[in-house]
């Protein structure tokens, strides 16, 4: 299948292929078509698999042809959960948009307002925008959701895993009942099921991955080393496999800092990137990555959430996630758009029944292997601490220790989350200090 059969105009066919693009993506041939018909979506599609442009193109569309008030009041609001998904998505709109006369911005917290709201001001046909601070700018009167035609639900797992359910009914109601529904989804857990049902209206369902697989292409590896070789072992990996560019999870934003730091006395360059860092830094990071001055991103999967670096070749979980979809999210990171990637983990005797509950979940048998010098302690507990092991299960997070980390508003005196409080279950989290 080609763009130009997607009923796509001539202005976005252009940008298209500006962009190179030579074929739609699955997502992109089974989403495009139902939104340009006007229907509500409910897509499952993961980053990586296109997901940003199948949401985006036919939106643009919709605007471009609808009808252009003066003033131009927001006519598409697309939520996402983390900033540098946002103003990911946002480099997308202008970029496709680039032919068309539509106004987008984005608004996020952890930065000043003022130019925001200097946007806003102009007027905006679409704005893509994490939640908290448009409920922000939204009570200060600097934004209206009353004419918003077509509202997108981005990463709507990761939403409501870090806690935004409320904001996004919140925002529901600050927006009129007809409207276009689209939300994208990596998974469907009850939660979703009931947060799409609440919103969309006889929606189109498009998949683009089978929910919970994982991608052919990419080679999975597990290491069993002691807790205390995984640094050691780690700096051999890169430095004798010469890898150029390799995303690193960590459980704890501690643990990102205290591994960057050891890699970068072994000569690696490396740069770690989670909620405590400001957004100057975050992107700072991403930047060097992404051009190669940086071989080596240490996340937390808050922070790595929605991260669009194409063909990244290794991916290492330096802790495995104690949550076992978070696996498939990170491992997602790699093997992109068809090319090949290696996704190593390495396990102590204490992830052992982690290990266990990800083999379950992603049907396979990961092959598994010692390295000399980093051998597996006999003496480890074979599960983790009873501590840690509550903790399990339990995906959602404090608001006010979100890792999209935004700047508390002194308007709303909360932070860019919303006026959340904490639940019981909160407290529990551990996503905290992800
Ligand atoms: P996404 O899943 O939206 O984060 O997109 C992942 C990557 O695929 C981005 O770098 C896009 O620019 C790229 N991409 C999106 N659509 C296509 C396409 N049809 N052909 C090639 N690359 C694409």
């Amino acid at each position: 299948m080609s763009f130009n059969s997607l009923g796509l105009s001539e202005a976005l066919l252009k940008a298209i292929s500006e962009k190179g693009y030579t074929k739609p993506s699955p997502i992109q041939e089974k989403a495009i078509p139902p939104i340009l018909e006007g229907k509500d979506v409910l897509a499952s599609a993961q980053t990586g698999t296109g997901k940003t442009a199948g949401f985006t193109l036919p939106l643009l569309q919709i605007l471009s042809q609808g009808q252009q008030l003066r003033h131009r009041p927001v006519r598409a609001l697309v939520l996402t959960p983390t900033r540098e998904l946002a103003a990911q998505v946002y480099e997308n709109v202008k970029d496709y948009g680039t032919h068309l006369d539509l106004r987008s911005t984005v608004i996020f917290g952890g930065v000043n307002q003022k130019p925001q709201v200097r946007h806003l001001r102009q007027g905006m046909d679409i704005v893509v925008a994490t939640p908290g601070r448009l409920l922000d700018l939204e009570s200060q009167g600097e934004i209206s959701l009353a004419k918003v035609e077509i509202l997108v639900l981005d990463e709507a797992d990761r939403m409501l895993d870090m806690g935004f359910l409320r904001d996004i009914e919140r925002i529901m109601k600050l927006m009129p009942k007809r409207r276009q529904n689209l939300l994208f989804s990596a998974t469907f857990s009850k939660d979703i099921k009931k947060l799409a049902n609440g919103i969309l209206h006889h929606p189109v369902q498009v998949e683009a991955t089978p929910e919970n697989t994982t991608v052919d292409s990419i080679s999975q590896k597990v290491y069993r080393v002691a807790k205390a070789k995984k640094t050691d072992l780690i700096i051999y990996l890169i430095t004798e496999g010469n890898w150029k560019q390799v995303l690193v999870f960590t459980r704890t934003k501690h643990g990102a800092n205290k591994l960057c730091k050891k890699m970068i006395s072994s000569g690696i360059t490396a740069a770690a990137i989670h909620g405590n860092k400001s957004q100057g830094a975050r992107t700072k990071a991403l930047a060097g990555f992404k051009s190669n001055a940086i071989s080596v991103l240490v996340a937390t999967d808050i922070a790595a959430r929605g991260l669009d670096i194409p063909l990244l070749p290794h991916v290492v979980n330096f802790e495995l996630p104690n949550i076992s979809e978070d696996y498939v999210h990170r491992i997602g990171r790699t093997g992109r758009a068809g090319a090949s990637g290696e996704a190593i983990s390495l396990v102590s005797g204490e992830e052992r029944e982690y290990l266990r509950d990800i083999e379950k979940l992603v049907r396979l048998r990961i092959p598994v292997e010692v390295l000399e010098g980093f051998e597996p302690d006999p003496n480890a507990p074979n599960t983790m601490p009873k501590k840690k092991q509550q903790q399990r299960g339990s995906r959602r997070s404090s608001p006010r220790n979100s890792d999209s980390g935004n700047a508390r508003s002194k308007h709303r005196g909360s932070n860019d989350q919303g006026s959340r409080r904490p639940k019981r279950n909160d407290r529990r989290s551990d996503n905290r200090n992800r």
